[in-house]
This record gives structure tokens, sequence and C-alpha cells, in this order.
């Protein structure tokens, strides 16, 4: 049974909103209504700008030890309530209740670590030209934030954004996925229920657009935060640039991975068959173009297939099951337009390339092998459960193939080498690189990319410092 309550919330109330409008919620791995969404009218989030203007006031005064007993405070307060929440998640996402646990453990972790950061926010002491003249600096919160999150971590993409906000002291408007409300919504009330005031945290739903069009307008906000599509991110930069607001852009990514001939092969495989069917290919860190040395090309391809074979699809809630359904109808469509396209472009099926016969939006982990640089998913961000393998023969060639994409979020070297992967992570274009395993996000590491991936970071201490801004103070004695 799916249990979220489906609220806006607006200056600490829990509202169906003004007008009264929703849309189903459905769940993709039965195709069956679970809930009702709530849409914010243009008076709701008129009153979600107004409230988290007049709480930023308050909020912004707080100390960071005060700050810190609050988000510690929510941190419990997710870690408790995670089985719970992580079912509401795997109905509206689709992925199994462990991998759903594992991000709820990463929300309260990374809120913890938030938590922590926000006591260091130090300015500077900075030696004046003149002995009586003194110079510092102070960091100070930007100001009210807005917060735009995809429904592939519904749970981790929200928390990274309000976490982050409420520990450098701003306040923050947070438009989670009209896809996996609840998830949102659940974690929304740990925030509340661990004491952060009205108006410091408000969520809206509704249709992304006009939505987006409206909170970015307002002169209140100072800050927008979206972790979504690269075509989406692009667009909000330019809402945003009309009233100069500072963006944090966590956008797609088409991870390359590098298996030289040196790699232990068989761990490289099942690291990366792992995180290959994570989420269903639905992770912008997903490996998507497999690079693999000549001379290892068949041992690579067998392994792959067999493991990928014997990866378990069905409805997250079961147990045993790893791989969960696409998100709509719609991405079934695409993985088969990926799968054509690359098969008539010279790539041939090692595995899947078709739907499951059942309900549910569910696709079989599939592998293309010997696809061309120039097939549509190598280009396009596949965003599923295909993996793309191609051979390559010299380093120089490997490196210009996986650099050349505008994306640069994720990228992947396997190699018992030292010298030959940390020559790859240098030459690569991208914002992280994995080394031997695909562990990419901590709460403590800086995570973003580069390029048509985004700018900015989220997590570590870049993810506290992109809600701060620097006041320069300069004194002279009299
Ligand atoms: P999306 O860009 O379509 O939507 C993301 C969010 O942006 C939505 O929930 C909504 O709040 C907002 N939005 C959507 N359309 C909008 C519009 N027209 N105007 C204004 N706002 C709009 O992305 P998605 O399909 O929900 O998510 C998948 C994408 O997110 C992938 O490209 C994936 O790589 C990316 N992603 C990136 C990261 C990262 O950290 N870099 C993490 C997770 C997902």
């Amino acid at each position: 049974m799916y249990q979220e309550k489906l609220e806006l919330l607006i200056d600490g109330q829990w509202t169906l909103g003004s007008e009264g409008n929703s849309h189903p919620l459905i769940d993709p791995a039965t195709e069956e209504q679970i809930g009702s969404v709530p849409c914010a009218s243009v008076q709701d989030l008129d009153r979600a700008l107004e409230a988290s203007a007049r709480a930023f006031l308050g909020w912004k005064k707080t100390t960071a030890a005060f700050r810190w007993g609050v988000l510690s405070r929510a941190a419990d307060l997710i870690e408790t309530r995670k089985s719970l929440i992580a079912r509401t998640l795997t109905m509206e996402n689709g992925k199994s209740l462990r991998e759903a646990e594992g991000e709820l453990q990463f929300c309260a972790d990374a809120t913890r670590w938030y938590a922590e950061e926000g006591k260091r926010a130090y300015g500077r002491v900075i030696p004046a030209h003149s002995p009586d003249i003194r110079q510092t600096t102070l960091k100070e919160p930007v100001g009210p934030a807005l917060g735009f999150a995809a429904w592939n971590f519904p749970a981790g993409n929200v928390t990274l954004k309000i976490a982050a906000a409420l520990a450098a002291g701003c306040t923050i408007i947070v438009k989670p996925s009209d896809d996996t409300p609840g998830t949102a919504v659940a974690i929304g009330r740990c925030f509340q229920d661990a004491g952060v005031p009205a108006g410091a945290l408000n969520i809206v739903f509704g249709p992304s657009a006009p939505i987006s069009e409206r909170l970015i307008a307002s002169r209140i906000p100072k800050k927008v935060s979206l972790t979504g599509s690269t075509p989406v991110g692009k667009l909000l930069q330019r809402l945003a640039s009309e009233t100069l607001k500072r963006c944090t852009m966590e956008l797609g990514g088409h991870a390359p991975v590098i298996v030289f001939d040196d790699a232990d092969l068989d761990r490289a495989m099942d690291v990366l068959v792992a995180a290959k069917y994570r989420n269903a290919g639905q992770v912008c860190t997903s490996p998507t173009r497999f690079y693999v040395h000549e001379n290892v090309y068949e041992p690579f391809i067998a392994g792959f297939v067999e493991r990928s074979r014997k990866v378990v699809v069905g409805n997250g809630l079961e147990e045993g099951v790893q791989m969960g359904p696409l998100i709509t109808e719609r991405r079934l469509s695409i993985m088969d337009e990926y799968v054509e396209d690359a098969m008539s472009k010279g790539a041939s099926l090692a595995l899947g390339g078709e739907r499951l016969e059942r309900k549910g939006y569910f696709y079989v982990p599939t592998v293309l092998r010997d696809v061309p640089d120039s097939a549509r998913g190598m280009n396009e961000e596949p965003f599923g459960p295909i993996a793309q393998v191609t051979p390559f023969s010299s380093f120089d060639e490997v490196i210009a193939r996986a650099n050349s994409l505008p994306y640069g979020l994720a990228a992947y070297v396997f190699a018992r080498s030292g010298s030959l992967s940390a020559a790859a992570s240098e030459a690569l274009e991208a914002g992280v690189v994995g080394i031997n395993h695909t562990a990419v996000h901590e709460a403590e590491t800086p995570f973003g990319g580069v390029n048509e991936s985004g700018y900015g970071a989220e997590s570590g201490a870049e993810g506290l410092e992109a809600y701060l801004r620097t006041k320069m103070v300069t004194d002279k004695r009299i």
C-alpha cells in the first residue's frame, strides 16, 4: 500500500493548494494509480516566495550550532524512517528496496555532513596595506534558494539541496519531480519535524515550466540549483540570467568506461554490471559507453553478458529483485529506438534488446557490441539498462573518443597500472573519475560535471560553498 499523503508545504503548512488541482501518480512497476499529486497555483507559489523571504530574515541569524542541531535531528529522523520511506520511493521510482534504503542512508549521511560543515563557513583576515586597517571577509548565506530535482534519486536529489541550503543559513523552495512526490514529502516531514521553522523549507508540485518561470522570475530567490537534464539546465540558466541569480547545474552525463588490457577483468565486470543496472541505468553517472581494449574485448563481452543475464528484474518491492522498471512507458520506446539505430549502423545484440512481457515499464538488461560512435545511443544520454560496448587499440584513440561528446560528468578507468590510470584520469573531460570502482559520489566529496554536464558541485565543502557569498569588510581604526 502506498502510504504517503501528498501535499504541498508552504509557509509551514501542508496543503492541497489553493485551486485543488492534481494529477495522477503512477507506479511504474504496476501501471496503477497510487496517488494524486497536488499542483501549486500561482497564488501558492507567491505565498511560498514570500514565506521563504520572511523566514530567511530569522534563519540567517541562527548560529551554525543551532542549525547543526536541527539538521542532526533531521538526519536521525531520515534514518529512523528509512524503511518506511524506502517503500514509497520504490513504488514511485521503481528501484529495488535495497537501493532505496541505500539512497536514504546517503541522505542521512549527507545531512549530517552538511550539519557539521555549516560550522566551518570560515571567513579570513587579510593583512592590510596600512596598520590601522583591518580587512576581513565574512561568509554569508546567499539568500532564499530554489531547488529543482529529478526523479531518479527522489530522496538524494532533494535532500542535497535542502540540507546544503539550510546548513548555510539559506531558506529554500524545492520543486521535486512530480513522478516521485511522496519521497520528497517524506523527506520534508523529517526536516519539519526536526524543527525547521515555517517558511524556511517549502515544497511545491505541478507543471514544471510555468512553476520554474514564476519562481525564477521573482527577485526573492538569489540562487537556482537544478538536478536535471542538460536541455532543462540551459533553459533554467536563461531564466535565471534575467535577475542574475547564481546557479548550480547538476546535469546529464554519458559516462565513458575505459577497460585497459591489464585490468583485473573479473573485478571490472562485477563492478560494472552492478553499476550499469543500478536504478535500471537511470543514473547520471551510469556507465554508458564501454571502451574495451581489443586484447580483452571478447572475454569482456562474454563475462559481461553472463553476469547481465543473471540480473533479477521485477517489482522493486519483491525480495531478491535487483532491477526495477523504467520511470515511464515512453522510455521503453526510446530504448527500442537506441537498439534499432545501433543495429542499423552495424552493432549486434549480445543480450536483451526488448521489453519484458508483463505489466509495468520493464526493459531487459541489454548488451550491444561493436557499437559505432555514430549510433544515437553513443551520443544521447541513454538513461536505461543498455550497455554499449566497442573495442579500442591505443591510449590516444580511446581518450579522444571518450572526450568527443559535450557531456563531462563521470568517467571510469579500469587498469592495474597506476601510471596508465593516472594518465587517463588527467586526460578525461569529466567532473568525477572512478579508477577501478564506480562510487564517485559520497557525502564528503564534491560531485558535479564540466562542459554541458553543468557546473558547481553538491556535497563536500564545495556543496556548502554554493549557498554562501563573500562579504569584504574593511575597518579603519579611528
Ligand atoms: P528534467 O531535466 O526533465 O527534469 C528535472 C527537473 O527539472 C524536474 O523535476 C523539474 O523540477 C524541472 N523541469 C523539468 N522540465 C522543466 C521545464 N521545462 N522548465 C522548468 N523546469 C523543468 O530531468 P529528468 O528527466 O527528471 O531527470 C533525468 C536527468 O537528470 C538526466 O539527464 C540525468 O543525467 C540528470 N541527473 C543529473 C544528476 C547530476 O547530479 N548531474 C543527478 C541525477 C540526474
